[in-house]
């Protein structure tokens, strides 16, 4: 047994590579996108370390050119699911055996694979199979993945040292055992690095888990549990299932060692799984912890005293970065009516050279949206503002889905703060915008906090330092994760904890010690020097 305090060095972020035309990191990129592309691969589920070859499967594609199939994946059915969760409860008792330096060694193993060797397979595809460009995939597949493997390490060290104070008579001691039971982590197509971190977090904590990836994003998940097998996580601690949600929920939230749902994905997937989870309440051994970041609907609130640049700058690319497939996407914004005329030419005249195409050409800022569901649902909302007199479309607004799901950054003007595009959450590249007069101020600061049903991000405009104080204190409850003269996108693992409250989720902060403590069952032990012997007490006498 070792006798020393073990300590994890405290991460920095993961520097994000340039990709500049020559670069060695460029060239290796278009080498391995050039590579995936000529393979087509045959995604199994993988079970306790084994590869399962179920025979009903279905296509990843390329989104931005959709007759192309990088692969062929595996769903789990009924049988394989149940193995996954049997695979779990097998792993559990070695694995949380296992001392957290030797948990943490595997994870920060991957952290430091991924730097290297990985890092373009996990760019490439996450390119390929949910239509980033390169940026945005490094800052996804690369970056955020990398600093969520080293920070959670970092942050389970630092909560293990966190102990309760202690008399001369007792020694208190905090224990933090992981949950009993399994852990379901299911997640959505947005990110791979939340396809990563969903199962991770609670693994790292001494949990096994059943990880159900999003069918758009089986691609780049598997190779994200490829290489954490190649870190050394054991058989059975991660076990990946892609799986239809309504199956893997009829089985799962039925299982009386349900411990613990880590997800991220729709409001409405999220309500779903909460009342599944509360209706059968009774069958489980523990009080199962949800754990779940979902919607948003963020807003960008630009004060008469916003510099325009800036404030043009945020709305582009936290609008249509990642064609606003973020939840964090700013697809609201309140403009002052003092600054709208030099706002629109400026706004119109830069959204007019974004370039929308395949991500391969690195001149591209947008690729294609993930599938015909969400190019439907995207074209239905901008049908809708074509169709409506509270609305003009001022940029944009043609969709294309004949090579790939091609949607133009679209910017709506609208008459009613309460306009249906901004109020809803619509998940592409659609933004739209209210302007608002200087008298009404305060009251459009009440509309901003209360016309939606969420609160995961905003960001307000100044230049003013009492505007900004008065905004800051308004839009408290708005959003949790708020910014200043900043877009209301691109939070940093370890620098802004991410997620909100409302209908956007628990807000447990993935990539931070909050979220670790979800995955948690503490002990406290007393033990007492010199127990009494006697129960009478002195005053009795
Ligand atoms: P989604 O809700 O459609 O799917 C998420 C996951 O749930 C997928 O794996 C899906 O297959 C699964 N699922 C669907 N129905 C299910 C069911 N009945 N039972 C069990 N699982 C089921 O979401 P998506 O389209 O993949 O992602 C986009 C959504 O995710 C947006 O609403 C976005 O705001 C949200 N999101 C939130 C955050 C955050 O941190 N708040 C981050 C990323 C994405």
């Amino acid at each position: 047994m070792s006798n020393a305090f073990f300590t994890v060095k405290k991460p920095l972020n993961e520097p994000i590579l340039s990709y500049l035309q020559g670069s060695p990191e460029r060239i290796s990129l278009k080498g391995k996108l050039k590579e995936l592309k000529e393979q087509r691969i045959d995604i199994p589920v993988i079970i306790g370390g084994k590869e399962i070859y179920t025979g009903n499967t279905k296509e990843c594609v390329i989104p931005h050119n959709n007759k192309h199939v990088l692969a062929t994946y595996h769903l789990a059915g009924e049988k394989e699911i149940k193995l996954a969760i049997e695979a779990a409860r097998l792993a559990k008792k070695e694995w949380e055996s296992v001392s957290w330096q030797h948990r943490g060694a595997i994870f920060l193993k991957a952290a430091e694979l991924l730097s290297g060797s990985w890092r373009t397979t996990l760019n490439a595809a996450t390119m390929l199979g949910q239509s980033k460009t390169v940026y945005q995939a490094e800052i996804d597949s690369a970056c955020e993945l990398i600093d969520f493997l080293r920070f959670n390490t970092y942050f389970m060290s630092e909560i293990y040292t966190d102990q309760p104070i202690s008399t001369n008579d007792n020694w208190n001691r905090l224990e933090y055992r992981p949950l009993e039971g399994f852990v379901l982590a299911v997640s959505p197509f947005n990110f791979t690095a939340i396809g990563g971190n969903l199962p991770v977090a609670p693994a790292i904590m001494g949990n096994t888990v059943l990880w159900k990836p999003s069918g758009a994003a089986v691609y780049s998940n598997y190779f994200v549990m490829k290489l954490l097998q190649e870190a050394g996580l054991p058989d059975g601690v991660i076990n990946f299932i892609p799986s239809s949600g309504n199956l893997l929920g009829d089985v799962v939230f039925n299982h009386q060692e349900l411990a613990g749902v880590h997800f991220t994905g729709s409001t409405q997937v999220f309500n779903t799984m909460w009342k599944t989870i509360g209706n059968n309440i009774e069958k489980y051994n523990s009080y199962p912890k949800i754990v779940g970041e979902t919607g948003g609907k963020d807003f960008i609130f630009a004060h008469k005293d916003a510099n325009v640049e800036q404030l043009v700058t945020a709305l582009i690319r936290g609008a249509f970065e990642y064609q606003g497939q973020k939840c964090s996407a700013a697809s609201r914004a309140y403009i002052s009516a003092q600054l709208w005329e030099e706002v629109r030419g400026v706004l119109i005249k830069e959204a007019s050279t974004i370039n929308v195409g395949n991500v391969e050409d690195f001149s591209n800022f947008m690729g294609a949206v993930i599938d015909q569901k969400a190019y439907d649902k995207i074209k239905g909302y901008i049908e809708y503002a074509k169709a409506s007199d509270q609305a003009e479309i001022i940029l944009g607004g043609r969709c294309d889905d004949s090579l790939g799901y091609f949607i133009e950054p679209t910017i709506i003007l609208t008459t009613d703060p309460h306009f249906k595009t901004m109020t809803e959450e619509i998940f592409g590249p659609v933004l739209t915008l209210y302007v608002y007069k200087e008298e009404d101020f305060e009251e459009t600061l009440d509309i901003c906090n209360s016309s939606t049903i969420y609160g995961l991000t905003g960001a307000i405009f100044s230049q003013d330092r009492g505007a900004l104080i008065k905004m800051e204190a308004h839009l408290r409850n708005a959003a949790g994760n708020f910014y200043i003269n900043d877009k209301p996108t691109g939070a940093v693992v370890g620098q802004q904890p991410f997620g909100g409250s409302r209908k956007s989720g628990t807000n447990d902060k993935a990539g931070s010690k909050l979220n670790l403590l979800r995955w948690m069952n503490p002990r406290t032990i007393k033990e007492t020097f010199n127990p009494p012997t006697n129960y009478r007490y002195p005053y009795m006498g």
